[in-house]
């Protein structure tokens, strides 16, 4: 599966679409979900190609893996979620239910999010 240059978030990279940005930084993007499943729902992307989260952790290095997942967790702090607490999501692929095919982590909060998967 080659990257689609089409897809929803390379066109929110290019500025092509609009965001509400939350945090932007030379690597990463984050911006909130325009179909919020929380009171807080925000979508955290690397600024590289990468497909899904089976993509970036096996073809970005391990430098750039971990500074994506250390700055999710300082967004949700600098954003005042951790005390209470959020829950972060990358679906993957057909199963996992991803809908646009550039990688990205879900961070959710804001109220008690129930159970971790519905039927
Ligand atoms: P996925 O199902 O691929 O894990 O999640 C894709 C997410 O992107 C969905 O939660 C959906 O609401 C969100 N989304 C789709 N189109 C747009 C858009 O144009 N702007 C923003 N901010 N979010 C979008």
């Amino acid at each position: 599966m080659t990257y689609d240059n089409e897809n929803i978030f390379a066109k929110i990279l290019r500025s092509e679409l609009p965001k509400s940005k939350v945090f932007e930084d030379a690597e990463i993007l984050a911006f909130h979900d325009i179909s919020p499943q929380a009171p807080t729902h925000i979508l955290v992307i690397p600024k590289g190609e990468y497909i899904s989260f089976d993509d970036f952790t096996t073809n970005a290095s391990d430098e750039v893996v971990g500074r994506f997942f250390s700055r999710v967790g300082k967004i949700a702090q600098d954003i005042g979620i951790a005390e209470n607490g959020y829950r972060i999501i990358a679906n993957t692929g057909n199963d996992g239910c991803q809908e646009v095919p550039h990688f990205h982590i879900h961070i959710c909060a804001g109220k008690k999010l129930g159970r971790m998967l519905a039927d």
